[in-house]
């Protein structure tokens, strides 16, 4: 880890390179996390920093600092979040043991883990920035995929983040090139469920 001074902390990669070698070449293993995702939490850092003693008697929602720092605050938190959660499910197999919690959830929910599969999938194909698999817990407590063009552009509000795929080019073109299908099927046969399953165990309680 780096910058333990700052609120947010940069988290190392929680995979070797070897679990995901089928997702990435070497160079964007490191320049995803060094370079994007530590980036945002560096910005994030700095935000939250000017926040403290930006002049508030200024806001306008046509042009004012306040205004600024607050988008870009959702951009890097967003940034961070997303990208932690898009690691910390991979460097499985993407088998599953059909017992699991999220399985069963996942198959009354989407009718089955194919269906779900799909869904993600094409996802993943119509949107700009992130394809995730998110527990719906405010409106009715189910499992939906939401899609993100941005960091801070789309998703589901007080949604909670199961899975998420980066697809801006930065995370496959370097190997993948326009292949963003093969992408996103290599990176279905890389998640490990039961980092999954341990997730939505931890949020599944908070279902209202
Ligand atoms: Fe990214």
């Amino acid at each position: 880890m780096t910058n333990t001074d700052a609120t947010h902390v940069v988290k190392d990669m929680p995979m070797s390179y070897d679990k995901v070698k089928t997702l990435m070449d070497e160079e964007t293993y490191k320049w995803h996390h060094d370079t994007h995702y530590a980036g945002y939490v560096n910005k994030r850092n700095e935000i939250e920093k000017e926040l403290k003693t930006v002049d508030k008697s200024k806001a306008n929602a046509n042009y004012s600092v306040l205004r600024s720092l607050k988008l870009e605050e959702t951009w890097n938190a967003n940034g961070q979040i997303l990208h932690e959660v898009y690691w910390a499910t991979m460097g499985g197999d993407g088998k599953y043991d059909q017992n699991l919690n999220i399985i069963k959830r996942i198959t009354e929910d989407f009718g089955s883990v194919d269906a779900f599969k799909a869904e993600l999938l094409a996802v993943g194909k119509a949107g700009r920035g992130w394809a995730t698999l998110v527990f719906d817990m405010f409106s009715d407590g189910k499992l939906r995929c939401a899609l993100y063009d941005f960091h801070n552009q789309g998703g589901i509000a007080g949604s909670l983040p199961l899975m998420a795929i980066d697809i801006f080019e930065h995370a496959y073109y370097h190997k993948y090139g326009p292949d963003r299908a093969g992408y996103l099927s290599a990176l279905l046969d890389n998640i490990d469920w039961k980092k999954v399953e341990e997730k939505y165990n931890k949020y599944s309680k908070y279902t209202q």
